[in-house]
Parts: C-alpha cells; structure tokens; sequence
C-alpha cells in the first residue's frame, strides 16, 4: 500500500532530512515508525501524506506516484499531526466532526456514530478548550477517519496520554487494523509500540536502522547489544501493555 524507494529528502531551507529510506507498508498492515526526536518521523509521514515531495527517489501509495500526483496521495490519506490544538478548527465536538461537510441527516449520523466509538458523545456540545489533551487527540483521529482515508498517519499519538489515555488509544488503533485501515505511526517510543505493531521501522538520523517484524527487530536488539536509538525504560522484551492487540 506505501512504498518508499531510496528516498531522500531535504526541506527547502536546506539539511539533509532524509537518507535513501526504503520501506513497505502492506495493506492494512500497523507499522510503528520509531525513533528519536529529530530522527524524521514528522518529516517522513508528511512525505506520505503528499505534504512534500522527494528530493531524490521515490514513494507510492496506493499505487499513487511522488513526485507527480502529490494530490492524488493527499486524497488517500489523513495525517493526524502531533500537536492536537494546531489540527482541532471547529468550536466544539460537533462543529470539528461536521465542519467542511454537508450538514444532512446522513453526516450528523456518522458524526454521532464516531463521536460514540470514540467516547466522545458525553462532550458532543463542549468547547474545545474545555476538553482534556487526550479527548483533543481522539477528536482528531476521529474527525480523520470520518473522511474515510485508506491510509492513516498517526505522528506520536500517545505522547501527553496518561495510562488509560494511551489504552484507549491503543484500543482505537486496533479496531482501525481490524476494520483494514493501513496505518503508519510514529512514537520516540519503542516500548508503546513493541506489542502493538505488525512491523517496526527505527530511525536513526533520517535513515532507516532497522525495520522487520517487531520480534525480530528486538532479537537484533538484544544479539547486538544496540542501544535503540529511543526511549526503552522498562528493560529489553518486557511487554508492558500485557499483550492484547
Ligand atoms: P522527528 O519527528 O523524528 O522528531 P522531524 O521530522 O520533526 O523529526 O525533524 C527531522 C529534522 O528535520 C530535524 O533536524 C528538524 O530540525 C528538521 N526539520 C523539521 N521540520 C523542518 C522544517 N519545516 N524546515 C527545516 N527543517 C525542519
């Protein structure tokens, strides 16, 4: 579904961002991005996103070409960015999941029917401001997923969560897989995502230095004492969450 072929990348005020990173996303498949921050998580999922276009190389999604029809990739995809207050436009609840849409019968509908998967309906008529920073981050993820993308860029969505903040969050990445969602999702940490993803992609520097099913990218880990360039507090293999996709 995404494929990015020895990309590299660098923003129009110069740097090196990124460096020939090749990476593939099958269909329906939850990727984990990890790395440290400036590693160029932000960076890449923009790129998939159709925010930019590679400097060398290049990236498909969906079969989609960039460089070239930047606009046919934004089309498949939703970004939900890092920093909630900066995506959040509406006033409330439902002025952010209805805003842009025809207000008929149907689109109130799917507004409610997502504003209840996401536990939303209690705060429906709320001022945004009013709302916690987690409620913020499910109100964008939701708001995206009412668009209907087929690809899902999620940058650091469980950063600023407290414990079951970032449960429900989990819960809510899962249910997205299983209805067949392709997702791309970025974190500095390792741990939040070990026993959550199909494959993890780490970045080091704006190159790829690992990537592989999680299992295996812990395995190289550990044999090769790599110190993982993110945060891994708990100690190698422990699984925190417990398991359960
Ligand atoms: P991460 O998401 O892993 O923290 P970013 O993609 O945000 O990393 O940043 C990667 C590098 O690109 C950093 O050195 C950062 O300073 C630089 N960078 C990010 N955004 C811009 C921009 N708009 N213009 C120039 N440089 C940028």
């Amino acid at each position: 579904m995404i494929t990015l072929s020895n990309l590299d990348f660098q923003y129009p005020s110069g740097g090196g961002v990124l460096s020939s990173v090749s990476l593939s996303v099958g269909r329906g498949e939850l990727v984990g991005l990890v790395g440290a921050n400036g590693s160029g998580k932000s960076t890449l999922l923009s790129l998939v996103a159709g925010l930019y276009s590679p400097s060398s190389g290049s990236l498909s999604v969906g079969g989609v070409e960039s460089p070239g029809d930047e606009k046919g990739i934004r089309a498949r995809c939703r970004m939900v960015m890092q920093d909630a207050d900066l995506q959040i436009l509406g006033g409330t609840v439902e002025e952010d999941l209805l805003l842009g849409r025809r207000r008929t019968e149907d689109a109130v509908a799917a507004a409610h029917t997502m504003a209840a998967r996401f536990h939303l309906l209690d705060v429906w008529d709320r001022p945004v401001q009013t709302l916690s920073w987690g409620m913020k981050r499910k109100l964008c993820l939701a708001a995206a997923l009412l668009d209907g993308p087929e690809v899902l860029l999620l940058d650091e969505p469980f950063s600023g969560l407290d414990y079951p903040g970032m449960t429900e969050m989990r819960r809510l990445l899962v249910e997205s897989r299983d209805a067949g969602l392709t997702q791309l999702v970025s974190s500095h940490d390792l741990e939040c995502m070990v026993d959550l993803v199909d494959a993890l992609v780490v970045l080091d520097g704006g190159r790829v230095a690992l990537a592989g099913p999680p299992e295996e990218v812990l395995d190289h880990v550990r044999d090769h004492a790599v110190r993982p360039p993110c945060s891994w507090s708990t100690g190698l293999g422990i699984k925190p969450w417990g398991g359960g996709r």
